[in-house]
């Protein structure tokens, strides 16, 4: 054997030894604590590749055990945080903050008659501070929103203001 081949035999048997695995799920860790392996998991993040893989793993989890119970919970949690509020948003309050945006998504702009032509789908209450955030179930905080934006997770903008950032 060459010296090369040799030294990768070695590093096959190291690696595989118990102490090879501790020391190697050592280095794994610092990396991925680092700055370089965090900004490489960002990019992985934010590819193409990243994003499908993100998706499965999200699939899996909500089918797996685990993953049900914790969506159960957080369903709850929401139920509880809008009855703790003891606001209850009547429809007339409803139809006045649909009408304030034109029946229309507060994010994509879909008219709710399109929306219930194309998808046979209503505008949903969206919170725009979410409540597990803190956000409260009152008119203030309440949007109108399609299916698909309501369900987006993460940085929303409303229409038309472009620098409020939720
Ligand atoms: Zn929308």
């Amino acid at each position: 054997m060459r010296d090369k081949e040799l030294k990768k035999y070695a590093a096959g048997i190291y690696n595989q030894s118990e102490k090879g695995k501790v020391v190697r799920r050592r280095a794994v860790k610092k990396y991925h604590l680092s700055e370089k392996g965090k900004a490489a998991r960002k990019r992985y993040r934010q590819s193409e590749k990243g994003k499908i893989h993100k998706k499965e793993q999200d699939k899996r989890y909500g089918q797996s055990e685990k993953g049900k119970i914790i969506h159960q919970m957080i369903n709850k949690n929401h139920q509880h945080l809008k009855r703790a509020s003891g606001i209850r948003i009547t429809v007339e309050m409803w139809r006045d903050i649909c009408e304030r945006f034109g029946w229309r998504c507060a994010y994509c702009g879909i008219h709710e008659e399109v929306l219930y032509t194309l998808y046979g789908q209503r505008l949903t209450m969206d919170h725009v501070i979410p409540l597990s955030k803190g956000g409260q179930h009152i008119v203030e905080n309440i949007v109108p929103a399609c299916g698909s934006c309501n369900s987006k997770k993460g940085t929303k903008m409303i229409k038309g203001e472009k620098n409020r950032r939720i």
